[in-house]
């Protein structure tokens, strides 16, 4: 996937601020974030969107779950909450064809989204 921008960012091509790395996923800052705490984390094989997940992945998707937990926490988010998301195609408004999760917290954050 050598034209994706999470792999380009995963192979260093593309700068970003990465807080957390491992030997399957990589976390950084949202360029463009929404909340005081933006992070993506995405893993480092490339996977397009949540329709492309195999029942092998299932580890690899535990894995990024328990990671944005963890982020949240060491952020002292644990308590007071944080949301997580995955955007799956167009009327969800996906942009990166590179599966990411999204950790946002800081701030109240609004239900429903728009
Ligand atoms: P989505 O709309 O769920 O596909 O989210 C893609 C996210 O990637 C958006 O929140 C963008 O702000 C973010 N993004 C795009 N380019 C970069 C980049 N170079 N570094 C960090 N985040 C990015
Ligand atoms: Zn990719």
């Amino acid at each position: 996937m050598s034209q994706c921008l999470f792999c380009k960012i995963v192979r260093r091509e593309v700068p970003a601020s990465i807080v957390y790395e491992d030997d399957d996923l990589l976390a950084f800052n949202d360029i463009n974030p929404q909340s005081p705490t933006h992070v993506l984390v995405v893993p480092k094989r490339h996977i397009a969107t949540l329709n492309d997940l195999q029942p092998a992945d299932d580890p690899l998707v535990g894995l990024m779950t328990r990671r944005a937990a963890a982020l949240a926490r060491e952020r002292g988010l644990a308590e007071s909450g944080f949301r997580t998301v995955f955007n799956t195609n167009r009327d969800a408004g996906q942009t990166v064809f590179h599966i990411h999760l999204h950790l946002l917290g800081g701030r109240a954050l609004g239900w429903p989204p728009g």
